[in-house]
């Protein structure tokens, strides 16, 4: 294999999302031939240890491929994590630290007739706004789309007004949104914008048995933290008799 490159990536603007969400707009400075797919990541070398295991972090590149060099990561805080820390704490516009990438192969399925589940949690969203942004970019969609994104509570919300514009944007695309401890659900309001309370699995669940979806052209993109993930891969397998295959995850931690 040949040795990583390694990009640096320029700090431009911070944008506080929510109250434990930032967004983080970048720009890659490189004269190489730097290039990605929509749902892949980056790794950073961050100046938050001595030892690399210490250092590198993964993110989710937020943003479609515009060609200027812009990145986007959304990052959630954990409590005394030390990226945390640095990314809520530390950095400031025109930082710079280096990444190396793209890596990974959870990316859209190119044969559009099919039905697809792009199930995620918090900053899980990440990577499937970029492929959203894809999808807007080249006027294109599958047989149907649904984003099944959850959260705990209506302000924890991100990409709140890109969440209820994609129904608008792409065909057959529909939101949900999963409010896991909010009380008082109030209208969106918005075409295909449906809010839920509870978790995600309950919706996947009930969209595919109450829609008949066709097994044998549906796919399932799961994106978030392992107790999510390995809650819907075991109710896709075991209820829904969803063949491995048709599921494919980004694991954050
Ligand atoms: C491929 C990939 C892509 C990723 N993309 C993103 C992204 O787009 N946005 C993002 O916020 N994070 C993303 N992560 C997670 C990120 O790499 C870090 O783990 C995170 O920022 C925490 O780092 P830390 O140093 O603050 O905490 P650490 O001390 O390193 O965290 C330790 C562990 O805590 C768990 N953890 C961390 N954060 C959370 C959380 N919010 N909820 C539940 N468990 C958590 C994870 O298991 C993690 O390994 C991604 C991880 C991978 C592997």
């Amino acid at each position: 294999m040949p040795p990583a490159i390694w990009y640096p990536l320029h700090l431009k603007k911070i944008i506080h999302e929510t109250e434990f969400t930032r967004r983080f707009l970048f720009e890659i400075e490189t004269t190489e031939h730097f290039e990605y797919q929509a749902g892949q990541f980056l790794t950073c070398d961050l100046p938050i240890g001595d030892k690399r295991a210490q250092r590198w972090r993964s993110y989710s590149i937020a943003n479609w491929f515009s060609g200027k060099g812009e990145i986007e990561f959304c990052i959630s805080y954990k409590e005394k994590g030390p990226a945390s820390e640095y990314f809520f704490n530390k950095i400031q516009v025109g930082n710079v630290f280096k990444c190396k990438g793209p890596e990974g192969t959870f990316i859209l399925p190119e044969n559009l007739d099919q039905n697809v589940f792009l199930i995620c949690t918090g900053t899980g969203l990440a990577p499937f706004r970029a492929m959203i942004q894809k999808l807007i970019s080249y006027k294109t969609s599958f047989n149907s789309t649904h984003l099944i994104y959850g959260t705990r509570f209506l302000k924890d919300v991100i990409y709140k007004s890109e969440l209820i514009a994609w129904p608008q944007q792409v065909q057959n695309f529909n939101t949900h949104i999963c409010l896991s401890r909010e009380n008082n659900l109030t209208e969106l309001n918005a075409p295909g914008v449906y809010q839920h309370s509870g978790y995600v699995h309950e919706v996947y669940k009930s969209i595919f048995q109450t829609k008949h979806v066709d097994t044998t052209k549906s796919i399932f993109l799961i994106c978030g933290w392992n107790a999510m993930i390995d809650e819907a891969v075991l109710h896709l397998l075991s209820d829904l008799k969803i063949p491995r295959e048709k599921i494919r995850f980004e694991l954050y931690g």
